[in-house]
């Protein structure tokens, strides 16, 4: 090892670890909602970008990720039609959980959040699931000629019946970007919507998520935290289908990330619609700096995972 190792020297290739790296290079169903193209590339730049960052002993939180092991499970075959994309994620997302580790999911496009849902409700069948999509949409859009798309994962997952809407919050959503119907969609399916105004209006967003998640652990002993890129404000999260042009800051984000990491009933974390076609540094540093982050709070879990 050299005298400044990175998050890539400790990745290890292989299913089982304490955080395990699935990369799910499919943006068909970006493109079916009429969305832009370019995020089956985020999972090989997100790779890229993990040789550049994240020293393995922070020495400034005092943090240090050598006694975590994470592996690098490579990425669901990027030549499947979307129905077979999805099936595959759902059982190799569903493995990894049965291995004891933490899938981190790498998108492609928000539709792999139904499939890797449909993962954790596999593989704890007897738990209660929670779920909080960090989002500017609400993702809740009907299917489109009976095919899944970037914006309906979560209407997909309301309409499961071995999911409870009443364990489902929408983080960070913004009025300008979402429908009155669509709104009252999830409220009518027993979901919560914290909007953007609201998280924005303290110190840090990261705090309204620290008690956004902890208030949901009480009622559920499995969460699953979803992260849309697009929730993050375009200058510092310019590659992403939908820019935005206000919300989350980089800094939040990562804070955010810790959060998720740390809490001792997040079983699931996944991140979409990073499009390096878009843009492809700055969002590529951001989104390998959240998987840092997650790392960094799973290291400080106080029961290993
Ligand atoms: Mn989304």
């Amino acid at each position: 090892m050299t005298d400044d190792p990175r998050l890539a020297d400790i990745i290890q290739p292989g299913q089982e670890g304490n955080v395990v790296l699935l990369g799910f290079p499919c943006d068909d169903g970006v493109e079916i909602n009429g969305g832009r193209p370019g995020a089956r590339h985020g999972p090989e730049k997100f790779r890229s970008w993990i040789r550049r960052y994240g020293t393995i002993d922070n020495p400034e939180m005092n943090i240090d990720l050598s006694g975590l092991s994470i592996a690098d499970a490579g990425d669901i075959p990027a030549d499947l039609p979307l129905d077979q994309s999805h099936t595959t994620l759902t059982q190799q997302t569903a493995s990894i959980i049965q291995k004891g580790g933490i899938p981190f999911v790498v998108g492609g496009g928000n539709d792999q959040s139904y499939p890797n849902a449909c993962a954790l409700l596999d593989a704890k069948p007897d738990n209660a699931v929670g779920v909080i999509n960090i989002d500017a949409h609400l993702d809740v859009r009907p299917l489109k000629n009976g095919q899944a798309h970037s914006g309906s994962p979560f209407r997909l997952l309301l309409e499961d019946s071995r999911f409870a809407g009443g364990h489902f919050i929408e983080f960070a959503a913004q009025g300008s970007q979402v429908s009155r119907e669509h709104t009252g969609y999830v409220r009518q399916k027993g979901g919560h919507i914290i909007w953007y105004s609201e998280v924005s209006r303290g110190d840090s967003a990261a705090q309204a998520f620290r008690n956004t998640l902890g208030r949901l652990a009480w009622e559920c002993d499995s969460l699953f935290v979803s992260f849309d890129l697009d929730s993050i404000r375009a200058s510092d999260a310019p590659g992403v289908s939908c820019p935005g042009v206000m919300g989350l800051r980089a800094k939040e984000a990562f804070e955010m990330a810790f959060t998720a990491g740390i809490h001792p009933k997040v079983d699931l974390f996944d991140l979409s619609e990073y499009n390096p076609l878009i843009e492809e540094e700055r969002t590529g540093r951001l989104a390998v700096g959240i998987f840092y982050h997650f790392c960094l709070g799973v290291a400080s879990r106080r029961e290993p995972s």
